[in-house]
């Protein structure tokens, strides 16, 4: 996030200067820290909101600058302990400005767009995504316009308009015409028409006069866009495709072979515009997704209900959704009950209970009931709208591979040119037959077109990342397609990734005088102040048993081994062995009872010994063993990490079937095992996202499920499993694969296209149009080929596994080891 400042109204009418800005925070070792970061910055004067990462290791605060500033508030987290920075953007990346470009049909006008852009005044720098259409500009300095920006994209033949921050709908609705109706459509077709009639007067033995007129129609009509965007790749000192072909057609006519000469272009216009036609979809098809919120909300302002623009929706109003309609933003249900399809942000179309305290995503379809939610979200910034602009993100962004083709594109071309020149200069001066040599030497020119192998890699990766986010899966970038597809382990973490991550108490043993509610309420009073699954499974059960719990002090979270805090005079631990000195012999007895059926027992005590043993079950999910065994399929080692006691550990290994179980490890060994692990193959890990940030970090691959809603969580991994379905992950890497097969194909078969050619021209035995014919063709089959990657791609995916759908959240308080 840059460092913004945006003047805010409040409802009261006063406008009031809101600024906020990011630190980095370094040193935070739990979820806790965070807590308490969060804390001392809300409290300091002219702070309104502040919310601190500990996943991503960053503090967002909102504040007045009249009364603070980010020094001040960056000397406060540094008093605590932490080391911080703001996050002061250079001045050229805190302005970006994003066009949509219409009419880029092939890799090549990419570069040139760029190219061009580059040679404006003012400029710092331009990125053109072929795959995803959208261009980057980022200005230096106040001398570029946005006008200008647009200007110089006509002025080469393409359409440039600004995007808007909010993906609209009424964007989408703009009328586009059928595709039969476009203008380039009519134009080739015609100049086709014109083509056939130019043949046949040829044919009938008419003179030249009468078929050069046709052909020459012919070629206006096909070629002038294509002549017009060379000339712009000239100004740019680019040679392009689209020069190439100019010159090989006009060399045709030079040397009377008129048929051949517009041929070429009629050929070349017509590859170009099935592959806009085709591309264009694919891009769109993120888009739609956008469509898919409602326009309105209805809302009650002053007594009356009333359906207003979502834009206008404020934060923490009042939204209500009648039953069958789509949820118009993100928010929490504060009443009614239903069964809510989320299927267009998870990829899962079961539908999911929702109740009061659920959270509800915008684009959702309300099932039966009537429900009321409070908006947490601007329109904006719901989780939809970030997936979306996440998936654009990522389909702009470059893979290795295309690095790769990029580099071999940019040789190639120019060699094959010189060459071609030297056709047609240096081998007459010394065998003769200048005509036969200028010929071969302009399909040479259509030869050097890499128009098939510059497109082989983006559109691939653009129909996977569309893909992949239609089934609830987030790929953050074409690199993290392209590790994940070379992953060989999958390191699982334990705790609310193949269990629930939803403990329940499920025996207490006291091995002192404190009965069992008194034991209870102690650890949770300790409990009260961390955020660990077991810590809430501890209080939960205390309330539900109705206990009072004592106030404590200096509550602190140990990463890894428990809690602690102060009662009255009594310093209170919570937690496993490692807190705890030597073990009495009864007290191991009644750990082991419970860690042997894969539960984890917690010991309470103080620094006079063990008062007793708190028991608390995680269910297995469902779908783990399903998901391992798949992984296994796909000859991925599985590994399972884990803080937990080993025979715990260990029992849970065997039901889910992961070949290796490593425990008791503290979040800094989780890194260490990864590391390890990497240094044999390539490992993806799968955390909750939150506390495995580290061992996320380490790994190949950082894969975070269940995060639908948790923005910061999305942001910190490389793969993000929107829905809480461990069977999006064996998806997610089959996906990455056949991505990584489909570019080897494309890559393959463009070279070996362009190597035949280039044989047959030495040969002799080639002729233009077939050479277009071939450059052309084999770009759309590498399209093709990669459209198939959207293939199943519905909103709509059938649960993998076999077990899945079934409802995981009744299951909770079932002990685990129950078989
Ligand atoms: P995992 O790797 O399963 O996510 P953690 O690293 O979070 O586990 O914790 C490891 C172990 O430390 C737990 O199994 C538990 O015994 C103990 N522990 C950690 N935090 C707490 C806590 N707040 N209360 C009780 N025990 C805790
Ligand atoms: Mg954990």
């Amino acid at each position: 996030m840059t460092l913004s400042t945006y003047p805010s109204t409040s409802s009261t009418g006063i406008s009031e200067e809101e600024t906020s800005c990011r630190l980095t925070v370094a040193g935070m070792d739990c979820a806790d820290c965070a807590k308490t970061i969060e804390a001392s910055l809300a409290t300091m004067p002219g702070v309104h909101t502040a919310r601190v990462n500990f996943g991503g290791g960053t503090a967002n605060v909102s504040y007045d600058p009249a009364e603070t500033d980010a020094a001040a508030l960056t000397q406060r987290v540094q008093a605590l302990g932490y080391s911080a920075i703001a996050d002061t953007p250079p001045e050229n990346t805190r302005r970006r400005w994003q066009f949509d470009v219409a009419g880029m049909d092939c890799g090549d006008c990419a570069k040139t767009i760029e190219m061009g852009l580059r040679r404006l005044p003012g400029v710092s720098d331009v990125q053109v995504s072929f795959g995803s259409g959208i261009l980057t500009v980022t200005p230096a300095g106040e001398v570029l316009t946005e006008e200008a920006v647009v200007s110089a994209v006509e002025q080469a033949g393409y359409r440039a308009v600004t995007r808007s921050d909010m993906p609209s709908p009424a964007v989408e609705a703009a009328p586009t015409h059928a595709w039969w109706r476009q203008r380039r459509v009519i134009e080739t077709t015609l100049a086709a028409l014109f083509w056939v009639l130019g043949f046949g007067i040829e044919q009938a033995g008419a003179g030249r006069v009468f078929s050069a007129i046709p052909f020459l129609l012919a070629m206006v009509l096909a070629g002038y866009p294509v002549a017009r965007a060379a000339w712009y790749a000239v100004k740019a000192h680019r040679a392009d495709m689209n020069l190439l072909m100019t010159i090989a057609a006009v060399g045709a006519i030079a040397i009377g072979r008129w048929d051949e000469g517009s041929s070429v272009l009629i050929l070349f216009a017509t590859g170009l515009m099935l592959q806009t036609l085709t591309v264009e979809r694919t891009r769109r098809a993120i888009q739609a997704l956008v469509a898919l919120t409602p326009a309105e909300a209805l809302v009650l302002r002053s007594g009356a209900e009333r359906r207003i623009p979502v834009a206008e929706v404020a934060i923490g109003e009042t939204v209500y959704v009648l039953p069958s309609e789509r949820i118009p933003v993100d928010g929490i249900v504060i009443e009614g009950q239903s069964a809510v399809d989320q299927s267009s942000i998870t990829g899962e179309s079961i539908p999911v209970e929702i109740e009061p305290d659920s959270a509800v995503f915008a684009s959702s379809i309300n099932g039966d009931g009537s429900l009321q939610v409070r908006s947490t979200k601007r329109a904006q910034d719901t989780t939809l709208a970030n997936i979306v602009h996440l998936v654009e993100e990522a389909q702009s962004s470059k893979a290795p591979a295309q690095a790769f083709v990029d580099r071999f594109a940019s040789i190639y071309t120019p060699i094959v040119i010189v060459a071609a020149l030297l056709l047609t200069t240096a081998v007459p001066l010394v065998v003769g037959d200048f005509q036969g040599w200028l010929f071969k030497s302009l399909v040479l020119l259509v030869v050097a077109c890499p128009c098939a192998l510059v497109i082989s890699t983006p559109v691939a990766l653009v129909a996977a990342i569309g893909s992949a986010s239609r089934r609830g899966v987030l790929f953050k970038g074409g690199a993290a397609i392209e590790a994940l597809a070379a992953v060989r382990t999958v390191a699982f973490d334990k705790t609310g990734t193949l269990t629930l991550g939803r403990p329940g108490v499920s025996d207490i043993t006291s091995t002192s005088t404190l009965g069992p509610d008194e034991l209870l309420a102690k650890a949770a009073a300790v409990e009260r102040h961390s955020t660990h699954p077991i810590a809430l499974a501890v209080v939960a059960e205390a309330e539900r048993r109705g206990l009072t719990l004592a106030e404590v002090r200096d509550a602190q979270g140990i990463p890894g081994r428990g809690a602690q805090a102060w009662v009255g005079t009594e310093q209170v631990l919570v937690g496993s062995r490692r807190l705890f000195g030597s073990i009495p012999a009864e007290v191991e007895q009644a750990l082991l009872v419970g860690e042997q059926t894969g539960k984890t027992a917690v010991l309470v005590g103080t620094a006079d010994g063990i008062a007793g043993v708190i028991t608390v079950a995680d269910p297995v999910r469902s779908q783990s063993v399903g998901a391992v065994r798949t992984l296994e399929d796909l000859s991925v080692r599985t590994v399972m990490l884990t803080g937990d006691n080993r025979f715990a550990a260990k029992r849970i290994g065997e039901q889910v079937g992961v070949s290796d179980v490593r425990a008791e490890l503290l979040p800094e060994d989780k890194v260490t095992a990864i590391a390890e692990l990497e240094r044999k193959a390539p490992v993806a890990m799968i955390g909750d996202g939150v506390n495995d940030a580290p061992a996320l970090a380490t790994a190949s691959v950082g894969i975070a499920m269940g995060v639908a809603g948790s923005d910061a969580a999305i942001e910190a991994a490389d793969v993000a499993l929107m829905g809480d379905e461990l069977a999006q992950l064996p998806v997610a890497i089959r996906l990455a694969r056949q991505t990584l097969t489909i570019i080897r194909q494309n890559i393959a078969a463009s070279l070996v296209v362009k190597v035949i050619f280039l044989l047959l021209t030495f040969a002799g035995i080639t002729n233009l149009w077939l050479a277009v014919l071939a450059d052309t063709g084999m770009s759309l089959l590498v399209t093709f080929n990669s459209l198939r990657l959207l293939r199943g791609a519905t909103l709509s995916t059938p649960p993998a596994q076999p077990h899945s759908g079934s409802s995981e959240g009744a299951t909770t308080t079932q002990p685990a080891g129950a078989d």
